[in-house]
């Protein structure tokens, strides 16, 4: 999501005639774009702005800014603290951009800060887009839940969905640009409604926009993730089989004290059915270990539940106090080196899981959308499968944006190689199967393409 804000101020200042700068001592604006979702991550930026100090001396004209959720946490007080920062901007702000680029210059310091109850939500067509192949697309800011230990619904403020027609508008331009892969967003991305559309309706018509070869969308939340959704990923070829679906904690009791609003028992229940109906489906979770009381038997129901889910990936974190949560009231009573040594125990049960899934993938043919050339090597692209998995093969950069059938040849802990197989592209044969659908070949012929 952060990105995504990120693609939206790099489109609004592109909109001005300003382009990348080469380093950040020929920038004429600098803006940090903040989480404030663990202490660490909000410490950083005061660690960051402590560096880019002396560069603001030596060039009082540059613009330093502070935008995102430490924004919105902070307000006032990053002036205090951070007395050369010109712009501090929260997250639902980011329209004000050229206001208070204009107003920094004028005024030494420039806030645009929200209060959560607001409900406006800018359109912002303006979006500097770093993928060529995948594109994010915003349904729906801010997040109406309770979870006792979490600081959005205070930094992004109450959910505010879009209109279909706008998420609709944006796809269509979208692979209008080129782009192949939707991407949808939201805190709770599967409580998007609007009017008498809900989220799987949504899903459904993105999945049908001419031109849309794969759809992806998170966060969902196990509450919301209910059967209409798992009847639009069945019936739809473009929907990715892959879902993130944080469950927190494998413990009852924890998760009451989350306040998540489910049980195990009600997760575990929506993973079967979503198995039953897509036995390929891939599954990514959050994890939060050393929350206030998780005993040792908490956890141990946790890696219970993980061994039992086989995630694809599991994203795990050490519980950390925020402000403004319930649970900055509970007594964080679990020690530090505990809650390092529980991430470790979780984590390295994770990575054999993940180990065990890969290898079974070695020897076999997947479908990947190349989205770039690979991190490494010369001649290399990259990219992922409908699961999720990123693959690195030899190829050439004409292939991006296209999808190809590729042999795996060795799975790695965090990305696979393989080589390309041969024939027409996957993306030509869905074309041609498409042509075929759409003129009625198949059916006043019965020619199969
Ligand atoms: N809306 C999403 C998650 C957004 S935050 C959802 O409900 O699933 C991303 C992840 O950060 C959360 O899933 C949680 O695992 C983690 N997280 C949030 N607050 C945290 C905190 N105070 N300490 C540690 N991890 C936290
Ligand atoms: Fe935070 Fe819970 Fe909302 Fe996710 S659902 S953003 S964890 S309050």
């Amino acid at each position: 999501m952060n990105d995504h804000d990120s693609e939206k101020m790099a489109g609004i200042l592109r909109s001005f005639g300003l382009r990348a700068a080469e380093s950040e001592q020929d920038a004429d604006i600098i803006l940090l774009n903040t989480c404030s979702i663990r202490e660490k991550a909000a410490h950083k930026i005061f660690t960051r702005l402590g560096q880019l100090r002396s560069l603001k001396a030596q060039r009082p004209q540059m613009i330093l800014g502070v935008c995102g959720c430490v924004a919105q946490q902070e307000q006032e007080q990053i002036f205090t603290r951070a007395p050369y920062v010109d712009i501090v901007m929260g997250p639902r702000r980011i329209g004000s951009l050229p206001d208070l680029i204009e107003e920094s210059r004028q005024r030494r310091h420039a806030l645009a800060v929200f209060d959560p109850r607001d409900a406006l939500v800018p359109e912002l067509d303006l979006v500097h887009r770093l993928s060529r192949t995948r594109a994010y697309v915003t349904v729906m800011e801010g997040c109406n839940k309770t979870c006792t230990y979490c600081i959005v619904p205070f930094t992004r403020g109450r959910e505010v969905c879009r209109p279909q027609e706008a998420i609709l508008a944006e796809v269509r331009r979208c692979i209008d640009d080129g782009m192949v892969e939707i991407e949808l967003l939201g805190q709770n991305v599967n409580a998007w409604r609007h009017d008498t559309w809900d989220f799987a309706r949504l899903l459904a018509a993105v999945a049908e926009v001419p031109g849309v070869l794969r759809t992806r969308f998170t966060t969902s939340h196990p509450l919301h993730f209910r059967d209409p959704i798992i009847d639009a990923m069945a019936s739809h070829e473009s929907i990715c089989h892959h879902l993130h679906l944080p469950v927190q904690s494998g413990s009852d009791a924890v998760l009451e004290r989350m306040r998540r609003g489910y049980t195990v028992s009600e997760y575990r229940g929506r993973v079967e059915r979503l198995r039953q109906r897509i036995p390929d489906i891939s599954l990514s979770t959050d994890i939060i270990v050393g929350f206030p009381g998780e005993t040792e038997a908490d956890f141990a129901r946790t890696l219970d539940l993980v061994s039992e889910m086989r995630f694809e990936t599991v994203f795990s974190f050490i519980y950390s106090p925020r402000p403004y949560t319930p649970a900055a009231e509970y007594q964080d009573d679990v020690k530090l080196e505990e809650k390092k040594d529980r991430l470790r125990r979780l984590q390295v049960i994770q990575d054999s899981i993940r180990m065990e899934i890969v290898r079974e993938l070695e020897g076999s043919t997947v479908e990947v959308l190349v989205d770039g050339p690979a991190a490494r090597g010369q001649g290399r692209v990259g990219g992922r499968t409908e699961q999720n998995y990123l693959v690195n093969l030899e190829g050439d950069p004409a292939l991006v944006g296209q999808l190809v059938q590729v042999r795996i040849e060795r799975a790695g802990p965090h990305s696979l190689t393989g080589s390309l197989e041969t024939g027409l592209t996957s993306s030509v044969l869905r074309n041609i199967d498409r042509v075929v659908h759409s003129t009625g070949i198949r059916s006043h012929h019965g020619a199969e393409p």
